[in-house]
């Protein structure tokens, strides 16, 4: 029986079944491909040879007025004294005839940026059929006369052939080094690395914190997302940064423009809009728009993640925590808020995506946003709170009761209230899921007492606690999952949130969307026959919420008092996203760690973690208190600064720890906000974003004192000394 390799990683298929007989859906188990990326093994000196690993360069020549140049992977170093090395090119190259011509060549060492276009230059192309220096213009003259490339290269070599030894299809050249020039110092492009992440790659994206490797998505996403999904959004954000760029230039900020550029943002953050033709067609609207306006052409979509590696750290950094802000700026406006500073930003930052800036000049822009990011997380608070009153705390059962029942998740409040409207008085509970649960605690969504509690554990669960509910599901904003068959037909997605072939509700020229469809499925449904009681990920059978700004600050004079008496020694706000990576176990570690005279704020999803447990409580106050969403990191904010106030400090000579999970955009938007008021020493995990190079990584630990989480206990001893 033949064995198969996978031509991606290298792996070698040696099963009993024959490979043929694979299910069609099998998976390379190192790197994840289909069974089309499998190739016979027809000689086992191949298979071997596959195991050895090497750089890749490009080796340029000159003869007479003619440049050319290939990539060669066959290059070794012999002596340093005098600096010599070997290398091998294919007799069938020009380049192989030019160089025992000339003599002289230049070797470009190529780093992991180096763009698939580069290789169809140098690799697929002969310099017999094209000047492969009018396709590939990044290049430079050293001193010998002859090209190397400017671009995607972290040295250059500059050398004479000593000598040429046949060697079959190849000859194998040894030449003199006669000048060299470190350019940087990153790595350099191996040959596996190129097959993995050049050759194959599909699609790139690292934005969120499950990205494959802890480096980037570039064959399918770890979400779900699909490659043509992937590239679409790319060329989505290439078009936004365009009309942007053409408004920002002509200074206009019409609204119309801005809400396609929040709702275009929003749409490509994690588990929002798995649709493709969506995007297209949302594509296309945009940059209408700026031909209209007369706007230049989009930049192509392979340089949105290109460049200098920490140019594209800080670029890609300030590109998710706008598509953070917009799914704020979008929840505000569609409760009829919104601040012409904001919108104005959601301009200029887009447009300055476009520009090329000094390190320094996007440090600046990415504090600047930060600013205005507080700015719309008031305004969505303001939003939130003018419409449906100020949270106040809510004890909230993790029962589903018998009869027809919806789930709603996501963090929509005025889909929740449309939904709660259209349900009165027809003996339908409402159950909130995920982000939605602070929604028991307003006023003017707990009043109707259809609102019975909330269901499900984290949203990386869904797949599981999804499927057998006798109930449709409501998805308002992230985090959806590709949806499962046993539970397809009861999946419903409105606003930004688009699955193929999923039911889409969509709203109508007034706002106003008709839930009838999901309402009388419901009934179909019938729900549960008896009462059902569910428990949260620690077993508990309630959790509590609606610990929002107001009520904590209305309760402030008793919080100083149990401090100053010491019954408080310290305040953690152990906020965030929740994610599938096992270490995020960390933060309910953390929780059940803290001292029991420690007050534990949180917020957003993480929460799910440990909210269900019961850590005591601290005079009046359970000793966890939720304050809401992730947008509500604006109250914790604010309760921050009227407790600094108080005790005439500053925020950060305060007994407060932030112990922060990320995954997705929100939480990057979010961490710039803190970082923009100055808030030190901030807890980061599970893992620090992979668009973070290591530069921009160490700049963030030395100003602001940015620290990855290790263990509880050791974070613990450290932060209480
Ligand atoms: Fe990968 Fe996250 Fe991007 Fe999905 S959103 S493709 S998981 S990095």
């Amino acid at each position: 029986m033949s064995k198969q390799v996978c031509i991606i990683c290298g792996y070698v298929y040696d099963g009993a079944l024959p490979f043929t007989e694979l299910p069609n859906d099998y998976a390379c188990p190192i790197c994840g491909v289909t069974k089309t990326k499998f190739a016979i093994v027809t000689h086992d000196f191949k298979e071997a040879f596959l195991k050895i690993d090497y750089g890749l360069y490009v080796l340029t020549t000159k003869d007479g007025d003619r440049d050319n140049g290939c990539v060669i992977d066959a290059l070794m170093q012999l002596t340093d004294e005098p600096p010599v090395v070997a290398f091998s090119i294919n007799k069938a190259n020009m380049t192989h005839d030019m160089l025992m011509k000339s003599r002289e060549f230049n070797i470009s060492v190529l780093t992991g940026d180096a763009p698939k276009e580069l290789f169809r230059v140098f690799s697929t192309k002969s310099g017999r059929d094209i000047d492969k220096f009018q396709e590939f213009t990044d290049t430079k003259r050293s001193a010998n006369g002859v090209l190397y490339l400017s671009k995607h290269i972290n040295a250059r070599l500059s050398g004479k052939v000593i000598d040429a030894a046949d060697a079959g299809t190849h000859t194998l050249f040894r030449g003199e080094i006669m000048e060299t020039k470190v350019i940087n110092n990153k790595d350099t492009l191996t040959y596996s690395e190129y097959q993995k992440d050049v050759k194959y790659r599909r699609m790139f994206c690292y934005q969120c914190q499950q990205t494959a490797k802890g480096t980037g998505c570039t064959m399918a996403g770890v979400c779900g997302k699909q490659p043509d999904t992937a590239r679409e959004q790319d060329a989505l954000t290439c078009e936004m940064i365009a009309l942007a760029k053409t408004m920002h230039e002509q200074n206009i900020y019409k609204a119309m423009g801005v809400d396609l550029i929040v709702d275009g943002l929003f749409t490509c953050i994690t588990n929002v809009n798995f649709d493709k033709e969506n995007l297209t067609a949302l594509t296309a609207v945009i940059k209408d728009k700026r031909i209209k306006h007369g706007g230049k052409p989009a930049m192509e979509s392979d340089m949105l993640f290109g460049g200098d590696e920490d140019v594209r750290s800080l670029r890609s950094t300030l590109l998710f925590g706008l598509r953070g802000m917009a799914a704020y700026a979008h929840h505000a406006r569609i409760l009829g808020k919104r601040d012409s500073e904001v919108d104005a930003w959601f301009i200029k930052g887009m447009a300055a995506l476009g520009d090329e800036h000094s390190i320094d000049e996007w440090l600046g822009l990415l504090m600047e946003f930060g600013g205005v990011n507080l700015k719309c997380m008031e305004l969505l608070d303001e939003a939130n709170t003018g419409v449906y009153g100020n949270p106040v705390p809510a004890l909230v059962s993790l029962k589903v009761e018998k009869g027809p029942f919806i789930v709603i998740t996501g963090h929509d409040l005025h889909d929740l209230k449309m939904l709660l409207e259209q349900t009165d008085g027809k003996d339908i509970n409402v159950y909130t899921h995920g982000e939605m649960l602070p929604a028991h605690g307003y006023p003017e969504l707990k009043n109707h007492p259809q609102l019975k509690g909330h269901f499900g554990t984290a949203w990386q669960n869904q797949q599981n606690e999804f499927k057998n509910i006798p109930a449709p599901i409501l998805w308002t904003t992230n985090c959806l999952m590709p949806p499962k068959e046993s539970y397809a037909d009861r999946v419903y997605t409105t606003s930004v949130v688009r699955y193929p072939g999923m039911n889409y509700i969509e709203a109508d020229s007034n706002g106003h969307k008709d839930f009838s469809a999901i309402i009388d499925y419901a009934v179909r449904l019938g729900g549960y026959s008896e009462d059902r009681q569910f428990t949260g990920g620690n077993g508990g059978t309630t959790v509590t919420t609606g610990f929002g700004r107001q009520t904590v600050l209305d309760n402030a004079p008793v919080i100083i008092d149990a401090v100053k008496a010491g019954a408080i020694k310290h305040f953690f706000l152990v906020g965030g996203c929740d994610g599938a990576q096992p270490g995020r176990s960390y933060y309910t570690e953390f929780v059940k760690q803290t001292p029991k005279d420690t007050v534990v704020l949180t917020l957003a999803c993480g929460k799910f973690r440990f909210n269900d447990l019961d850590i005591g409580s601290i005079g009046p106050f359970p000793r966890i208190l939720d304050m809401g969403q992730c947008n509500d990191a604006y109250g914790a904010i604010q309760v921050a600064a009227a407790l600094a106030g108080a005790f005439n400090c500053g925020v950060n000579d305060l007994p407060l720890t932030l112990v922060l999970s990320w995954y997705e955009q929100k939480a990057v938007c979010i961490l710039l906000t803190l970082l923009s008021l100055g808030i030190k020493n901030i807890y980061i995990g599970p893992s620090i974003p992979a668009f973070f190079s290591s530069n921009i990584l160490n700049a963030l630990v030395e100003k602001f004192g940015l620290t990855p989480i290790s263990t509880p206990e050791a974070d613990l001893n450290k932060i209480l000394g």
